[in-house]
Parts: C-alpha cells; sequence; structure tokens
C-alpha cells in the first residue's frame, strides 16, 4: 500500500515545484477561505485520484481541486482564482470527451460540483430544481421519484447535468422532446466576479442563451430549473442482428439504414429512434418507440423496418425505469460509460436535407478499413442530424454507432440558444481543428453574439478552456523569425 501510494504522489506533473509565484499565493489563499467543502492542492496524493479524466488521452494537471457544499462557497473560490489570474472550471459528471472540466490544459482551478446534486420536484408546477453536479442516474431517479416525471437527456447513467444541459444534451425522448437544454427555464449562475445571480428569458436573458451551449465560458450554473413531462407508460424496444464480410457489405447495410431513419414516415413519427452499432463483423439495429408494443408492430414505420432489411424483429414492452435501464446498457454496451480509457473521437452531424451519399459513406469505410491503426484505440462520433454516433478502433475490433435525432431538435431557430448543432455539420476535438474553424463549427452564427457577452459577464476570462469562447482570439504571438536551412527567415 505505502508503494502505491508513493507511486501516486510521483506522478508526473503532480509536483509543485514549477508553478510561479502567482500560482503559489494563490494556493496558499485557497488554504485561508475557510470552505467546509474539501481542497486538493496539486502535490497531494489525494489529488492524483481526484484528476483522474474519463478520456485518459487528455490529461491535464489542474492547480487544485475543490469540492464546495453550496453556491456561497462557488463563489468564495471563483473570487480567489480570478483575484490571481487563474482559470476555472466546473466539473460535473467529468464526462467531458478532452477533460475540459480539468482545465483542458495545466493549471486550471477545478470546481466540482459533486456534492450540489440535489433533485426537486415542485408538485404544483412539476419543475424540477437540481444541482450542478447532479449525475443523469440521480436525475432520472429523483424526476421519477417525486411524481413519475422525465426530461429528454442522454443514456450514460454517469454524465453529469452540468456539462449535459450546458453543452446540448440528446437522447431517446429528443426527437419528441428536443435537448436537454431545451427544457432549461431558469438557472442560478456564479459569475466570474463571484456574483451569485438568477437567470431566465427575462432575467439576464443574454447570459441565458450564453449558458445553454456555452455554459463553460460564462459561469458555474449551481442549479438548474427544468420544465419536466410526465414518464411514457410504455416504451417498446426493438432489435435485430446483422452480419456483414466485407466493409463495401458494411458502407451498404449503413446506406440502407440512413435511407430508412431519413424516410417520411420516420421523421414524421417523434415516438419512434433508432440506433445502429457496427464492430468488425456484426451490425445490430435496435431503439424504442414510445407506446404500447402492439402499437409499434401495427405501425408502418415497423412494417418498412421489416422489409428495408428483410429479418424478423424482435419486440418487448417496459416500464419507464425499464426502458431507461435497457438504453444505459446499451450506452455501456457501446461506450463503456464507466470507464476511464484514452480514445480519440471525432464527430460529425450532417443535415437531414444533405445526407452522406453512397459515394462519401463507401469512401467513409473504405478510409477506417485502411488506416484504421491496428494497434491504437480510436473513437470517431458520427452524426446525421437525425443521427448521432460513434465509431471505436480497438486492437481488436471497430465500434460505429449511429443514433436517430432531429424532431423536436430541428424545431427551435439556430439563434435560440448558443447551441447551433440542431441543423449542422461539426467536428470536435481540440487540438485536430485549426483555430478558425472551431468556433464557427460549435457555435456557428451565435459566436460573435457570445463573443459580447462574454466581454460583459467574464472579461478577464476567468472561465476558460482551450476552446471556451474567445480562446481563439488569444493565440501566443507569433515569432518574428523562423529558421530555415540554418538561416533566420521573417515570419510575415
Ligand atoms: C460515456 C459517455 C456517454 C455519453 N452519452 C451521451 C448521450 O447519450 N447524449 C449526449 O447528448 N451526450 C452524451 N455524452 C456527452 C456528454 O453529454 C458531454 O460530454 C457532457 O458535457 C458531459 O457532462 P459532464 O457534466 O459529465 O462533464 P464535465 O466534464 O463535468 O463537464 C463538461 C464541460 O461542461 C462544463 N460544466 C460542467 N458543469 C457545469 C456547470 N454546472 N456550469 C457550467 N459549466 C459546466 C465543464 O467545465 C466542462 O467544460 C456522453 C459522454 C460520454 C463520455
Amino acid at each position: 500500500m505505502g508503494t502505491f501510494l508513493s507511486c501516486l504522489s510521483k506522478l508526473e506533473g503532480s509536483s509543485t515545484e514549477d508553478l510561479s509565484p502567482q500560482q503559489s499565493q494563490f494556493l496558499n489563499a485557497l488554504s485561508t477561505s475557510h470552505i467546509r467543502g474539501k481542497i486538493r492542492k496539486i502535490g497531494s496524493i489525494d489529488y492524483n485520484i481526484d484528476i483522474i479524466p474519463w478520456n485518459l488521452r487528455c490529461t491535464p494537471k489542474p492547480l487544485a481541486v475543490v469540492y464546495p457544499l453550496n453556491a456561497q462557497e462557488v463563489s468564495t473560490m471563483v473570487k480567489i482564482a480570478t483575484k490571481y489570474s487563474i482559470p476555472v472550471q466546473p466539473r460535473s459528471g467529468g464526462h467531458s470527451f478532452a477533460s475540459y472540466s480539468l482545465g483542458g490544459k495545466d493549471g486550471a482551478l477545478v470546481i466540482d460540483l459533486g456534492k450540489m446534486n440535489t433533485v426537486v420536484v415542485n408538485q404544483t408546477t412539476w419543475r424540477a430544481t437540481i444541482g450542478g453536479g447532479a449525475r443523469l442516474e440521480e436525475v432520472t431517479n429523483g424526476l421519477y421519484d417525486q411524481g413519475k416525471r422525465t426530461i429528454a437527456h442522454g443514456i450514460c447513467p454517469q454524465v453529469g447535468i452540468g456539462g449535459h444541459a450546458t453543452v446540448g444534451g440528446q437522447g431517446p425522448l429528443s426527437r419528441m422532446y428536443g435537448l436537454t437544454l431545451d427544457h432549461v427555464v431558469e438557472m442560478e449562475v456564479v459569475l466570474a466576479d463571484g456574483t451569485i445571480t438568477k437567470t431566465d428569458k427575462e432575467t439576464n436573458s443574454d447570459l441565458f442563451f450564453a449558458l445553454r451551449g456555452a455554459g463553460a465560458s460564462f459561469g458555474i450554473v449551481t442549479s438548474f430549473t427544468f420544465e419536466t413531462h410526465p414518464v411514457p407508460e410504455a416504451v417498446t424496444h426493438y432489435s435485430f442482428q446483422l452480419t456483414y464480410g466485407t466493409h463495401t457489405e458494411l458502407a451498404d447495410i449503413f446506406i440502407k439504414w440512413q435511407d430508412f431513419v431519413s424516410s417520411p414516415i420516420v421523421a414524421n413519427d417523434r415516438s419512434f429512434n433508432s440506433l445502429i452499432n457496427i464492430t468488425s463483423s456484426i451490425i445490430l439495429i435496435q431503439g424504442s418507440r414510445l407506446g404500447p408494443k402492439k402499437e409499434l408492430e401495427a405501425s408502418e414505420i415497423f412494417v418498412s423496418l421489416k422489409k428495408a432489411f428483410n429479418v424478423d424483429i424482435k419486440t418487448h414492452e417496459l416500464d419507464w425505469l425499464g426502458a431507461v435501464l435497457n438504453w444505459t446498457v446499451v450506452a455501456v454496451e457501446s461506450l463503456a460509460g464507466s470507464l476511464t480509457i484514452p480514445l480519440y473521437m471525432k464527430s460529425l452531424c450532417v443535415r437531414q436535407s444533405k445526407l452522406l451519399t453512397p459515394g462519401t459513406v463507401r469512401a467513409w469505410f473504405e478510409y477506417m478499413h485502411t488506416n484504421s491503426p491496428k494497434d491504437a484505440l480510436w473513437v470517431i462520433i458520427g452524426a446525421i442530424n437525425i443521427k448521432f454516433g460513434f465509431v471505436k478502433k480497438v486492437p481488436y475490433d471497430r465500434y460505429l454507432t449511429g443514433d436517430l435525432q432531429g424532431g423536436r431538435i430541428s424545431d427551435f431557430p439556430l439563434d435560440s440558444t448558443a447551441y447551433s448543432l440542431r441543423d449542422s455539420m461539426t467536428e470536435t476535438l481540440v487540438p485536430l481543428i485549426p483555430n478558425t474553424l472551431w468556433p464557427k463549427q460549435y457555435w456557428g452564427d451565435n459566436y460573435p453574439r457570445l463573443l459580447d457577452i462574454k466581454k460583459k459577464y467574464d472579461p478577464t476570462n476567468t472561465f476558460s478552456n482551450p476552446q471556451s469562447v474567445g480562446a481563439n482570439l488569444r493565440l501566443p504571438p507569433k515569432p518574428a523569425f523562423r529558421v530555415k536551412d540554418s538561416k533566420p527567415v521573417l515570419n510575415l
């Protein structure tokens, strides 16, 4: 045990030796803050455990991780960080693909909201107030236990509501009810100067816009209030498997699935969703429809699905909690939601009006077939507006998941929230996207507006990560000269 602990304390980058005087002063100031929540500083043994990211490929080393118990303590921490110009990122479920809740690069203060995880449903308005650190599992159960309510959200129970509801939040109910962030009616937020304020569509409406899609750049949402819905009385799951031999056959099945999910009968039924999982030899197509089994089996969609793939389809009817559990199993199978593993990820959203052409799909699978590194694990997230998915390459396997989206998500205008991927194309993950491109890809035409709101609420850029609002404008100055053929050349 002693050896294990001493190994942990020697982990690379976990020492205090390289700190600047300002960073050391900041850490001293944290110690004198007298908050009741835990403070774990760089160099301590517990710190090394607290900074293990979900994606082991992105391992920034923050200066400290703090665990405030309430908004007041969050505010105290933010004020100290702002005073010493230390970047701050909140952490909710810690499932950021690029470890932005650890700051995304060394030297941040991480404010972990795990202790602020209550779920309270108002029994008159059926609105739910949820702490910024609640995990989706706590959200599902809390809403169900207090009146059989729900909101649309993703299927991984360990994901946090903080990242989910400020970034997007897509799940099996999204075609019916929209994104998680579309359910937000009010937020309590701690700003860069430590102010604790409320925001909704009338109060600080610019902040309300910005936090729904670009939250990590503007403040720490300590609680969300959501509009909720009654849970569906029954949900029917369906699934079937296909096998394929070559990547060309695989491409053809994917094209068939894309044709099916983009057909008008699917587009017109928002209670239906579909997921395609592709491994190196098997394709599993599955999903659910809100409502009883007999309704699904009698539907035009079902007949058309059977005809398109020429298969028998297994169905089973579940109550709400059974359905959530079933989706969770799908998530765990697809992505190992609770595991920390090194991943490379890439995402692609394509408009329904501009689907991938057969040629593109074939070229994509050809590329995957010939270029997948044999010794690495890598992930591509692919989404076709109506679909959302992951491709995972492991030493023995390749994995892709496509998920039918659209529906209610696409009803909201692109400028109704900062989130702009309701009907657009995007790629994510630093540092592979040129600095000029990612702001547009994340936020589209909303970006100039977000830059203005940033100036107003966080002029000193306290809330930042490598892809936060304004980060593209803060490039290190270009050196005046470079060396070419051993001679200095002017950089123009
Ligand atoms: C295994 C897995 C499964 C997933 N499944 C789905 C899915 O089904 N549907 C879907 O839409 N997405 C899914 N995602 C993506 C997920 O929704 C996002 O990665 C989300 O941002 C994670 O939220 P988090 O709180 O767990 O992450 P964190 O790492 O804690 O936070 C992510 C970002 O949000 C910021 N943030 C966190 N809390 C707050 C807050 N309270 N106020 C302001 N900013 C905050 C952080 O600083 C960070 O920049 C999945 C991700 C993983 C890893």
